[in-house]
């Protein structure tokens, strides 16, 4: 009874074991197929440009044909699979707005940090009379479920929120 692990990018599965997931990631055709994947998101928001500056296509739209087909200057896409377009694109911004932000720093230990910086480096007699900036206590680090994952079973656990009582106190070390 092993573990399958499934490759998104190859669509393809395996037995579960860290040599084979190793030299799956390295083999060429897993690189083609993640490549493969990147280009065609960044595809997708290049064709939603386009589309979006066209003009659609009466003769397409009226009778679901056009001789031109995909070197028409005017758009054949009908509202459902600009929708979808639109979907894929506003996905891939999200994920990498999430790959962006990661790690988030408290905004708070910055502060924290430049002060003892300036505390330690500028007048070292002063330090004591430095105010730290407290955290309110009541505050507590809001976590939501991206909405792409509402509704789905394995959910990545980097998206959920952590379990209770993991919480670090950061800024403890400050104190
Ligand atoms: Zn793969
Ligand atoms: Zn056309």
């Amino acid at each position: 009874m092993g573990k399958h692990y499934y490759c998104d990018y190859c669509e393809r599965s395996f037995a579960d074991n860290l040599g084979h997931r190793k030299r799956h990631l390295k083999s060429n055709i897993h690189q083609q197929q993640r490549q493969a994947y990147y280009n065609s998101l960044r595809d997708a928001s290049t064709i939603l440009r386009e589309e979006m500056g066209k003009q659609s296509c009466r003769k397409y739209q009226q009778t679901g044909e056009c001789n031109f087909k995909e070197s028409c200057r005017f758009s054949h896409m009908t509202p459902e699979k600009l929708y979808m377009l639109q979907e894929r694109v506003r996905m891939d911004k999200q994920m990498a707005d999430t790959r962006l932000n990661q790690p988030e720093r408290d905004p708070v230990d910055i502060v924290n940090e430049w002060l003892a910086k300036r505390a330690k480096g500028e007048k070292p007699c002063t330090s004591a009379s430095v105010t730290m900036v407290t955290k309110p206590k009541e505050e507590e680090p809001i976590h939501t479920v991206p909405v792409i994952f509402a509704g789905h079973a394995n959910i990545p656990p980097s998206v959920l929120p952590p379990p209770p009582g993991d919480q670090i106190n950061r800024g403890s070390e400050w104190g």
